[in-house]
C-alpha cells in the first residue's frame, strides 16, 4: 500500500512566498552604521529577494553555484538567505571575525564564486582578494556611500531586477540552500552544507511552543551573527511566521544595544553567553547612584531569551531572572543546524523549588523532536540516563549532518552506525536533561579522575566579583594534569584564591577538584563566534606547574 499524499518537496521558497502573502505589511528592522534605524516591511523584503534571485540567473549564476556573503545583521543579509537558494544558488556565510586568511582559505574551499559584501568591511574584503579570487563583488551601500564602479551596486542591482518574472529554480527537497563553516576551534573549519528539508524541518522544530516558542506577535532580536550557524536558524523561522525582527546590524556592544531594546523592545532575543554577561553587568552597573548611565535604560520585562552556544551559568540565568526575563539555553553545533536541546521548564518542574529550576536552566537541556541522542561511554557503550554517567554525546536525525563539503568520510566525527561524535562530554537525567560537563579536549584529568572544567567556571562566576572566569587544565608531574583559574574580577571588586576555595567548597566541591592557581586577567580572549577561548589562554599559561 502506499500512502496518497502529494510528494511536494519540503521548499524554504514556500516560506518565502507565504511571507510575502501573508504578511506583507510587518517590520523589519535594521540598525545602520551611523546608528539610524531602517524600516522595511516583509512585502519589500520578498519582492527584493526575488529581484535578488533574478539578477543572480542573469549574472549567470547556475544552480549549485556558491553565493558568499560577508555581513553584518541587516535586511540585505536576510534578502540572501532566500533571494540566493530561490535562485538555486547556495549561500555560503563568511564569518567576518576570522583573519583575512582563514576567510580567503574558506571560500577557496567552498569554491565561492560570488561575493556579497557589506561596504564596511571592504577594507576585510581587499585583504581576502588576494587569496580568494570572486568572480563578482557585490557591494551592500549599507553606510549610504555610494558604491565604487569598480564592483556592482547591490541596491543597483536590485533596482534594475525583475522580481515580477522572476520564476524559482526547481530543485529536490535535498537540494542545498547554505553552507556554513566550523569556526575551526578544534581543527581545520569544515563545511556543513543544510538542505531546504534540514532547514524546512529545523525552522519547525526550533519554532515549537517550548523552544523559540515562536508568533507572529513577537519582536526579535537576533545578536547571534548571521554569519554564524544562520544565526540558530531564527531567520527562517521569522519570515516563516512573518515576526518582526529587529537586526543591530554592526552594533553589538551592550550598551548599543540596551539602547536598540529602548528603541524597538524585543520579546526574543538570542546570544552567546559572554555577550548576555557583558549586558546585565552594564544594565546593573548602569542603577548605580551616580553612573553616566543612570536611568538611560529598561530592560523588556517578560522577554525570553535563547542563551547558548557554551555553557550558560546559572549566575547568569538568575541575574537576568531578577529583571524578570527568564533564560532558556539551547546546545547545538554547527553540524547541527544547529539547535539540538533546549532546557525549558517542562511540566514536571512545576512543583520544582525555584532553586531546581534554575539548576535545569542551567543544563543544556531535552532533545528537540526528530534528533536522536545517545550518551557513549569510553567502552562505547550507551551510558544510562541516570544523570550521572558521562560519556559522549552523540547524535542523529534529518537536520544533522552526516559529512563535511569535500570530506565524504571521516572517522573521527561519525560512529560507523552513521552517528554524529559531538566532541561534548555529558551526563543525562532521567528526565531526558542533558548536562554538559566539557568538551573532549577541556577536560581535566586529574590523578586518573576527570575534573569538570564547565562545572568549576561556572561555580566561579556564581560568586559576586566575578565578572567572567574560565579554567583550564595545566600539566602537572604529579597529578598529569591540574585546575587553574582564569578569572576576570568586576570593576572595583578583589577576590583572593582563599575566597575563592572557601565558595567552592561551600558549592559541593571536593578539595581536590579546587583550582590549584588563579590567574587574575582583564578579559576572557574570546573566539570568532563570541565564546571563551581556552586554547589562548592555555597558550598562555601552559607553563605554570
Ligand atoms: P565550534 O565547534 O568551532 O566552537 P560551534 O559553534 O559549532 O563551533 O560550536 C559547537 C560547540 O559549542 C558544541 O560542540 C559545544 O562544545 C559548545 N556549546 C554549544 N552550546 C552549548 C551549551 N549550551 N553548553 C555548553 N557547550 C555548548
Amino acid at each position: 500500500m502506499h500512502s496518497t499524499m502529494m510528494d511536494v518537496p519540503l521548499s524554504i521558497n514556500h516560506l518565502l512566498e507565504r511571507a510575502g502573502r501573508l504578511f506583507a505589511g510587518n517590520e523589519i528592522v535594521s540598525r545602520l552604521p551611523d546608528k539610524s534605524l531602517r524600516r522595511h516591511s516583509f512585502g519589500d523584503f520578498h519582492r527584493r529577494a526575488r529581484a535578488l534571485a533574478s539578477a543572480l540567473k542573469k549574472m549567470g549564476m547556475k544552480k549549485g553555484d556558491r553565493v558568499a556573503t560577508l555581513c553584518w545583521n541587516h535586511h540585505a543579509h536576510l534578502e540572501c538567505y532566500f533571494g540566493i537558494p530561490a535562485a538555486g544558488g547556495v549561500m555560503h556565510t563568511l564569518n567576518l571575525r576570522l583573519s583575512p586568511d582563514e576567510i580567503g582559505w574558506i571560500a577557496g574551499d567552498a569554491q565561492d564564486r560570488f561575493l556579497v559584501v557589506d561596504d564596511v568591511l571592504l577594507p576585510l574584503y581587499r585583504q581576502v582578494a588576494p587569496l580568494h579570487k570572486f568572480e563578482q563583488v557585490i557591494v551592500v551601500p549599507f553606510s549610504g556611500a555610494p558604491v565604487a564602479p569598480d564592483f556592482i551596486d547591490y541596491e543597483r542591482l536590485l533596482a534594475d531586477a525583475d522580481p515580477d518574472g522572476f520564476e524559482y529554480e526547481p530543485h529536490a527537497e535535498d537540494d542545498p540552500v547554505a553552507m556554513c563553516y566550523t569556526s575551526g576551534t578544534t581543527g581545520r573549519p569544515k563545511g556543513v552544507v543544510y538542505s531546504h528539508r534540514s532547514t524546512v524541518l529545523h525552522t519547525l522544530v526550533a519554532s515549537l511552543g517550548d523552544f523559540w516558542g515562536l508568533r507572529g506577535t513577537d519582536v526579535v532580536l537576533p545578536v547571534t551573527p548571521m554569519f554564524h550557524a544562520n544565526s540558530w536558524g531564527i531567520p527562517y523561522g521569522a519570515v516563516m511566521l512573518g515576526v518582526k525582527l529587529v537586526f543591530p546590524g554592526p552594533h553589538l556592544h551592550p550598551e548599543d544595544l540596551l539602547d536598540l531594546m529602548q528603541l524597538e523592545p524585543p520579546t526574543l532575543a538570542l546570544g552567546v553567553p559572554t555577550i548576555w554577561m557583558s549586558l546585565i553587568q552594564a544594565f546593573d552597573a548602569s542603577q548605580d547612584e551616580g553612573s553616566p548611565n543612570q536611568g538611560r535604560w529598561t530592560l523588556p520585562r517578560g522577554m525570553r531569551s535563547l542563551v547558548g552556544g557554551a555553557a550558560v551559568p546559572e549566575a547568569l540565568i538568575r541575574a537576568f531572572d531578577r529583571h524578570g526575563i527568564w533564560i532558556l539555553q539551547g546546545w547545538g553545533m554547527t553540524e547541527t543546524s544547529p539547535v539540538c536541546t533546549v532546557s525549558y521548564p517542562r511540566a514536571e518542574l512545576r512543583q520544582a523549588t525555584q532553586d531546581e529550576r534554575y539548576r535545569r536552566a542551567a543544563m543544556a537541556g531535552v532533545p528537540v523532536p526528530l534528533v536522536d541522542l545517545r550518551v557513549r561511554g569510553d567502552d562505547g557503550g550507551d551510558q544510562p540516563w541516570d544523570g550521572s554517567s558521562v560519556g559522549e554525546i552523540q547524535v542523529r536525525g534529518p537536520f544533522i549532518t552526516g559529512s563535511y563539503h569535500q570530506v565524504p568520510v571521516d572517522p573521527d566525527k561519525f560512529t560507523d552506525d552513521g552517528w554524529l561524535r559531538t566532541g561534548d562530554v555529558a551526563a543525562v537525567d532521567a528526565l531526558g536533561f542533558v548536562r554538559i560537563t566539557d568538551r573532549t579536549k577541556d577536560l581535566i584529568k586529574s590523578g586518573g579522575e576527570w575534573i569538570s572544567s564547565v562545572d568549576l567556571e561556572n561555580a566561579i562566576m556564581g560568586h559576586p566579583a566575578v565578572a567572567e572566569a574560565a579554567v583550564i587544565a595545566i600539566p602537572d608531574l604529579k597529578w598529569s594534569e591540574r585546575p587553574l583559574a582564569c578569572v576576570v574580577l568586576k570593576p572595583g571588586q578583589a577576590a583572593t584564591p582563599e575566597d575563592f576555595s572557601a565558595h567552592l567548597l561551600k558549592h559541593g566541591f571536593a578539595k581536590w577538584q579546587l583550582p590549584d592557581r588563579y590567574e587574575f586577567i582583564d578579559a576572557v580572549p574570546r573566539t570568532s563566534t563570541g565564546k571563551f577561548w581556552k586554547m589562548k589562554l592555555r597558550e598562555r599559561f601552559a607553563g605554570h606547574r
